[in-house]
């Protein structure tokens, strides 16, 4: 399912910049299992992203689904705080649909301070990553910069 065609853009000036090797290792950890949604985390340190930080995708149906291994989730979460680091974007990969947020991942969406980054592999050849807030079912997409 798909949600959101249309999605308004957030004010202008909300955009992310992401270093070339980080967009680099979220899409090739995507490629690595076309057929199933794989997810993790983006850390940032003085708001600058940091890591990429893969967990485990434990739902049932990953093939449509996401759904971070807990324990996984909270020692990625803990080593940035131990090591000044702040949540910065989840990310996870559509095999089949667009790169934009279904309505169950904007129902389960719970960090509204963070930046959820979506790749698909749907497109043949290109693929595609875009960004956007999810705040109490409100989606406004966020601009991504790589910085080379
Ligand atoms: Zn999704």
């Amino acid at each position: 399912m798909t949600a959101g065609r249309n999605i308004p853009e957030e004010k202008p000036d909300a955009m992310l910049r992401l270093p070339r090797r980080i967009i680099n290792q979220v899409l090739d950890q995507a490629r690595a299992f076309p057929g199933q949604e794989v997810c993790g985390l983006i850390s940032a340190r003085d708001g600058a992203a940091l890591r990429a930080v893969p967990v485990m995708n434990i739902a049932p149906h990953p093939e449509h689904r996401y759904a971070m291994d807990p324990a996984g989730q909270i020692a990625a979460l803990k080593k940035m705080r131990e090591t000044g680091e702040d949540l910065l974007a989840i990310y996870h990969s559509h095999p089949v649909s667009p790169a934009a947020p279904s309505s169950i991942d904007i129902a389960e969406a719970g960090y509204p301070d963070a930046i959820y980054l979506i790749i698909s592999l749907n497109t043949k050849g290109v693929l595609e990553m875009r960004g956007f807030r999810i705040r109490e079912g409100v989606v406004g997409e966020v601009a991504l910069e790589i910085d080379e």
